[in-house]
């Protein structure tokens, strides 16, 4: 058996048996508890500290991790259209037709002002 001891500043001491499923953490973001199975006690006893660690609940890590997605789809994006923006444009110093290159250069220039609005709503 594992036991806890807490001593209180009114010198009142509790002790108490402890059982892996009591052990629970506190969302960081929306304080909703949280319980701890047996693969992040573990976590926390290998990799982590018992006061620095915390776990973030199933909604808002979920939440997270679409974010994390987005971003670096909006950034990944927001790269690529430039990089493939400036080989366009190379493409379109070669046309020939004057008339028709101009107007090339205006359509590529409101689609790249198109997405730059879209991106930075
Ligand atoms: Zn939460």
């Amino acid at each position: 058996m594992i036991y806890i001891k807490k001593k209180y500043d009114n010198g009142i001491e509790v002790n108490s048996e402890v059982y892996e499923d009591e052990f629970y953490s506190a969302c960081p973001i929306c304080g909703k508890e949280v319980n701890l199975d047996r693969e992040m006690l573990i976590h926390v006893l290998q990799e982590g500290d018992m006061t620095g660690t915390s776990f973030y609940c199933e909604e808002c890590s979920r939440k997270k991790l679409n974010e994390n997605i987005n971003g670096d789809v909006e950034s990944n994006f927001s790269n690529s259209f430039r990089e493939n923006s400036k080989a366009i444009c190379k493409l379109i110093e070669q046309v020939k037709n004057k008339e028709l290159q101009d107007s090339l250069f205006i359509a590529l220039d409101t689609l790249s002002d198109l997405i730059g609005d879209e991106l930075h709503k």
